[in-house]
C-alpha cells in the first residue's frame, strides 16, 4: 500500500512560454498547485515561467492541463513542456523571485476593467466603491503607464503613489487577486479625479455626477482615459454633436459612440454573437456594426452617410461609473486630437489644446506615459476581428514572425503611421500615431520609437523605411540609421503591404500579393496602388497593375473625387460632359482643359481612385471631407442594394500586359441613375475582375497562395465579394488579421522585408 502511494508521486519541471509575465500567472500557478496538493515552486525567467511541481501523478496531470485551460485572462499560453525530475523535499509550494540575469518579459496591453473589479466599484460596502482607479492583476492599465522594463511599479507612472498598508498587503499576498498588481491603488493611496472648467477651475461636487450633469445638458466634456483624452457629448443631442464637429474642425468623419452595456448598444446597431464577444472582450475595441433601421433616434451628425456605427462598451472605471450612473446616455467618444494632431495626454496639455473645444475636463493625476487611441475593428466573415486601427488593448502584443532576425526598426508610411520594432521573432507595432502632416505628429513618432525601444529593451540593428524620399518617416529613418551606423533598407510600399500579411501568417517563400490601396511610391517613380505582385521575401516582381488614371491637378484630385470622375469621362471620349456634370465645381472647366492638354495630370495605378471616380460619377460623393469618405459612402450604398447581373466579365478587362481595366464598368455606371444599384454593381464587377486577374497570375506562376493587403481591404463588401471567388478558383487566401491591411500595418511588412533582406547576406 505504501509502495503504491510512493509510485504515484512524481516531479515535473514545467516550462511555460507565451505572454505569462506581469499577468498574474505565478499566483495562478501557486493557487492551482496548492488546490491540487502539489509542492514545488514557480518563477519567472528569461524564457517565460518555470515550474517545479511534485505530487500525485493524477494531480500533476490535471495541473498541467489546467495551466492551459484555466490561465488568467491576460495570459496567453503558447507552449507547455513537461520533463520528469528526481523527487525532492519541498514542504510547500513557493513563488520564487525572478532568476538573476536578463528577463525577457513582455508588457501587457491595457485591459478593460474586469468583472471582479466592477463588482467592487459598484458595491457601497467595498473600500473601492466608486474608486475610479480600481484594477487588479487581471485588468487595468499596463502599456500606457509603463516607461521601461523591467515591469514593476517603479517604472510606471504609479511610482508617484505609495501603497497604503492595506494595498501593500494585497500586493504581497500570493493568494490575493492583486498580488504584484503594479497599478494597485485605493481611495486612500491612489490617484484622484477632478472635474474642472475650460479655464482649469475646479467644479464643485462629485466629479462623476457633475460630469453626467454636464453631458446631459449638451456640454462637451474631455475625459481622461487610458491612453489619452476623449471628447464626449450626448450622441442624441444633434446640436452638441454639431458643436463638437465645429470645434474639432471635423466635417463629416464618423464618430464612435459608447453605450452603457450590450443591451443599450443593440438598440442602435445589429450585433451577432461574434460582435458581442468583441464588444465585451478585455481589449474592448470600437466595433463597427450595421446601424439598425428601427433605432430610437437617427443620431444626426454622428456618422453621416454611413451604414455602420463604431460602438464601444465602457473600458475604464471612469467610463464604467458614467455608464452605471447614467445608463440611458449614449455618448459620442472621439479621440481628443484637435486638427489631426496626436492624442492629448497631459492635464496641462489638455487645458491648453482643448481650450475652445471642451466645456469641462475630467482630469486625474495618474500620468499617461504612452499614447494609445481606441482600437477600431470590424467583424470578419469568420467572426474574428479585422483591424481598422490597432492601438489600445492590443499594443504591445507581439506578432510572431516566420523567423527570428536582428532587431529592426521600421518607420511606416506617411498616413496612419505606426512604427514597428522586432525582437527575435516578435514584431511589435506601435499604436496608431497618425498622419505625419504636423510637427507634433512627427514628434510623436520619435517618442513612440523611443518608448518601444525601452519597453522591449532592444536597440535596433537595422532600419527599414518607405521609398518616398520626402516623407518624414523616411528622413527620420535615414538620420537614425546614419547616426548609429546601421543599415537602412528601403521597402516599396505595396511590397510591404503584402509582406505584412505574409509575415503574420508565418508564410515564407514565394506567393502572390494583391495590393489594393490608396497610394504609395513605385520603383518606377510613379504613384502605385492597384498592384498584382509576386513576392518572395526580400524580392518582388510586378506582374500587373490597375489601369492608370490621370489625376488632374495632382494632390487635389485625391481630395476631390469629381476630378478623377472627369478623367474617366475624358477617357471615355465624353470630356464634353465634364463642365455640365460638375457645374458646382469652379475648377470644372480648368480640369477639362488639363485633361484635354494632358498638363498637371500625373498618373496613378491606385485602385482607391477608381472608387473615388465611381462615387463621383454616381453622385454619391464629389468632394471628400476626410480620407476615404467617397469609398466608404459607396460601400454603404452598395451594402443595402442587391446586384444580380450577368456578364460581369465584360465590365473589367484584363490585358495581355497584365493590366486590369475597369473602364467598361465605369462606362456603364456613367449612365446609371440608381446610385445604390450602381454602387453594388461596381463592387461585384470589380471583385469578379480581380478574382480572374489573380487566377490568371496563379496559373502563370504556379503559385496558389495570395496575400491581400492595402487600404481597400478595409472595405468589408469588396472583401466579402472577392475572397469566396478566389477560394472557388482554388486559391489559398491570406487576409490581414493581426494588423490593419492599410498603412497602419505597413511597418510590420517593412520590418519583415528588412529581416529577409539581411538574411540574404548570411
Ligand atoms: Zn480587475
Ligand atoms: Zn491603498
Ligand atoms: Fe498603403
Amino acid at each position: 500500500m505504501a509502495l503504491a502511494e510512493a509510485d504515484a508521486v512524481a516531479r515535473h519541471a514545467i516550462r511555460v512560454r507565451g505572454a505569462v509575465q506581469g499577468v498574474g500567472f505565478r499566483p495562478f500557478v501557486y493557487r492551482l498547485a496548492t488546490t491540487l496538493g502539489l509542492v514545488g515552486s514557480v518563477r519567472n525567467d528569461a524564457d517565460g515561467v518555470l515550474i517545479e511541481a511534485q505530487g500525485d501523478a493524477a494531480a500533476l496531470e490535471r495541473f498541467e492541463r489546467r495551466l492551459r485551460d484555466d490561465a488568467p485572462p491576460l495570459a496567453r499560453v503558447e507552449h507547455v513542456e513537461s520533463t520528469p525530475q528526481a523527487l525532492a523535499h519541498d514542504a510547500a509550494f513557493a513563488i520564487l523571485d525572478s532568476r538573476a540575469g536578463r528577463v525577457t518579459t513582455a508588457i501587457a496591453p491595457d485591459t478593460a476593467t474586469c468583472a471582479d473589479c466592477l463588482a467592487e466599484l459598484f458595491d457601497p460596502g467595498d473600500r473601492r466603491y466608486r474608486h475610479a482607479f480600481v484594477n487588479c492583476t487581471n485588468c487595468g492599465p499596463r502599456y500606457t503607464l509603463t516607461r521601461a522594463l523591467p515591469y514593476d511599479r517603479a517604472s510606471t507612472s504609479m511610482a508617484a503613489f505609495a501603497l497604503c498598508p492595506q494595498c501593500r498587503r494585497e500586493y504581497d499576498d500570493p493568494a490575493d487577486r492583486r498580488f504584484h498588481a503594479e497599478p494597485n491603488a485605493c481611495p486612500r493611496c491612489g490617484p484622484t479625479l477632478a472635474l474642472v472648467d475650460a479655464e482649469g477651475q475646479p467644479i464643485p461636487g462629485d466629479p462623476i455626477a457633475a460630469t453626467i450633469e454636464r453631458l446631459r445638458t449638451g456640454a462637451i466634456v474631455a475625459l481622461k482615459g487610458l491612453g489619452g483624452f476623449h471628447l464626449a457629448c450626448n450622441a442624441r443631442n444633434a446640436s452638441a454633436v454639431a458643436a463638437l464637429r465645429a470645434r474639432k474642425q471635423r466635417d463629416a468623419k464618423p464618430f464612435a459612440v459608447m453605450a452603457s452595456d450590450l443591451d443599450a448598444a443593440q438598440r442602435w446597431v445589429r450585433a451577432d454573437a461574434a460582435a458581442h464577444a468583441l464588444l465585451r472582450s478585455p481589449e474592448r475595441p470600437v466595433v463597427l456594426l450595421p446601424l439598425r433601421a428601427d433605432r430610437p433616434d437617427a443620431l444626426e451628425g454622428v456618422a453621416p452617410g454611413l451604414h455602420t456605427l463604431g460602438v464601444m462598451l465602457p473600458c475604464t472605471p471612469i467610463q464604467a461609473l458614467i455608464a452605471h450612473e447614467a445608463p440611458d446616455l449614449l455618448l459620442v467618444m472621439t479621440s481628443a486630437n484637435p486638427g489631426g494632431e496626436p492624442l492629448v495626454v497631459g492635464n496641462d496639455e489638455a487645458l491648453r489644446r482643448l481650450h475652445g473645444i471642451a466645456d469641462a475636463l475630467l482630469l486625474h493625476d495618474r500620468e499617461i506615459v504612452a499614447r494609445g487611441d481606441d482600437s477600431v475593428v470590424r467583424v470578419g466573415a469568420d467572426g474574428a476581428p479585422r483591424f481598422v486601427r490597432r492601438a489600445r488593448g492590443y499594443v504591445p502584443r507581439p506578432i510572431r514572425l516566420p523567423r527570428a532576425g536582428p532587431a529592426v526598426l521600421a518607420t511606416g508610411a506617411w498616413l496612419k503611421n505606426t512604427v514597428c520594432l522586432t525582437r527575435g521573432d516578435e514584431a511589435v507595432l506601435s499604436p496608431h500615431i497618425g498622419d505625419l502632416g504636423t510637427a507634433a505628429t512627427c514628434d510623436a513618432l520619435v517618442e513612440s520609437v523611443d518608448h518601444l525601444c525601452r519597453i522591449l529593451d532592444v536597440q535596433p540593428q537595422a532600419v527599414a523605411h518607405d521609398l518616398h524620399p520626402d516623407a518624414f518617416a523616411t528622413r527620420f529613418a535615414l538620420a537614425y540609421a546614419a547616426a548609429r551606423g546601421l543599415p537602412a533598407i528601403a521597402v516599396q510600399h505595396h511590397h510591404a503591404h503584402v509582406a505584412a500579411v505574409a509575415a503574420e501568417h508565418g508564410h515564407r517563400g514565394p506567393l502572390l500579393g494583391l495590393a489594393l490601396d490608396g497610394v504609395g511610391l513605385g520603383t518606377d517613380g510613379h504613384a502605385w496602388g492597384g498592384e498584382l505582385l509576386r513576392v518572395d521575401g526580400a524580392a518582388f516582381e510586378r506582374l500587373g497593375h490597375v489601369a492608370p488614371l490621370p489625376l488632374p491637378g495632382g494632390d487635389a484630385a485625391a481630395r476631390e473625387p469629381w476630378r478623377v470622375a472627369a478623367a474617366v469621362l475624358h477617357r471615355l471620349g465624353r470630356g464634353g460632359e465634364i463642365a455640365a456634370r460638375f457645374a458646382d465645381q469652379r475648377a470644372a472647366g480648368a480640369v477639362a482643359q488639363m485633361l484635354e492638354r494632358d498638363v498637371r495630370c500625373p498618373l496613378t495605378t491606385s485602385l482607391g481612385r477608381w472608387f473615388d471616380a465611381t462615387a463621383a460619377l454616381l453622385g454619391v460623393c464629389t468632394t471628400q471631407s476626410y480620407e476615404a469618405e467617397a469609398p466608404m459612402r459607396l460601400e454603404a450604398l452598395a451594402a443595402g442594394a442587391a446586384c444580380a447581373e450577368d456578364g460581369l466579365e465584360a465590365l473589367v478587362t484584363i490585358g495581355a500586359d497584365g493590366i486590369l481595366d475597369p473602364t467598361p464598368l465605369l462606362a456603364r455606371l456613367a449612365d446609371e441613375r440608381d446610385a445604390a444599384r450602381g454602387a453594388a454593381l461596381f463592387h461585384d464587377a470589380l471583385a469578379d475582375g480581380l478574382a480572374r486577374w489573380v487566377a490568371q497570375a496563379a496559373a502563370a506562376t504556379r503559385l496558389r497562395r495570395v496575400a491581400l493587403g492595402g487600404g481597400c481591404f478595409l472595405n468589408a463588401l469588396l472583401t466579402a465579394r472577392l475572397v469566396p471567388r478566389l477560394e472557388t478558383l482554388g486559391l489559398d487566401v491570406l487576409e490581414a488579421r493581426q494588423a490593419p491591411p492599410n498603412d497602419g500595418g505597413l511597418a510590420l511588412g517593412q520590418a519583415w522585408v528588412a529581416i529577409a533582406t539581411l538574411a540574404q547576406g548570411d
